[in-house]
């Protein structure tokens, strides 16, 4: 029953050997670790180079306050446990902090460019600034990747599924407020869905989440985590 959880911050968890090995021993068997700029990329990787269940993304997310080193990237990205650009998106949440959308705008194309580049698809981060992050992806044919931690509505589902996208349900997905997203995540396309746990809690927690959304889907842990391994390797072509 092995499941891959796409999209988690290594970094972020006390002991990351250990909530890796406890993830596998749960069933989860392999994972992407994000990066969001370019010392936690080199993280990501040196992550994945020393633990085998572990594949690393490398980008420069949102939240960062210097430009990207597009060169220093493009080099990360030719790395073999390197499956994917991410964590590279938009958000517009009102906070001070956050670098206004322009400039995040420029830095998420050209990440996404880098990902043409390369041949990688992108691990995407979505709030607040949907229009802008759809137009950005449109604009760009033959760009593959993930919406992670899906947490929008069926519309915008069918738009970002109809640029060939794919969907990513995190622990959200498990409680039952969440009558809206749960529906999208029954509805998404066989072939599109993956699973993630984005951290808080460790990687082994995607089995709560699977158990939900097999639930909502009417099949079987088995069956899920057959299609979810399915869908994951054939985005991520460099999984092994
Ligand atoms: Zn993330």
């Amino acid at each position: 029953m092995p499941f891959v959880d796409t999209h988690l911050h290594l970094e972020e968890l006390d002991d990351p050997e250990a909530a890796v090995a406890e993830a596998v021993a749960a069933g989860v068997t392999r994972m992407i670790a994000m990066g969001t700029d370019l010392a936690t990329s080199r993280g990501a990787i040196g992550f994945a180079e020393r633990l085998p269940a572990v594949y690393a993304a490398a980008g420069h997310h949102a939240l960062n306050s210097t430009d990207p080193d597009l060169a220093a990237f493009r080099e990360l990205l030719s790395r073999p446990r390197v499956v994917a650009v991410g964590e590279v998106g938009l958000d517009g949440s009102p906070d001070p902090e956050y670098p206004q959308l322009e400039r995040q705008l420029g830095w998420f194309g050209s990440m996404c460019d880098l990902a043409l580049e390369a041949g990688l698809p992108v691990c995407v981060h979505v709030r607040q600034s949907e229009e802008l992050v759809y137009r950005a992806l449109k604009a760009r044919p033959g760009l593959t990747g993930v919406m992670h931690y899906f947490a929008l509505d069926q519309g915008w589902a069918e738009r970002f599924l109809a640029l060939g996208f794919h969907l990513s349900f995190a622990g959200l997905v498990t409680r039952a407020t969440r009558g809206e997203l749960r529906e999208v995540a029954r509805r998404c396309p066989a072939d599109r869905l993956l699973l993630e746990t984005d951290s808080p809690f460790g990687p082994a927690f995607l089995v709560d989440t699977a158990r939900v959304v097999a639930e909502l889907r009417g099949t079987s842990l088995e069956q899920l985590a057959e299609l979810e391994t399915r869908n994951a390797t054939a985005l991520f072509a460099r999984l092994r």
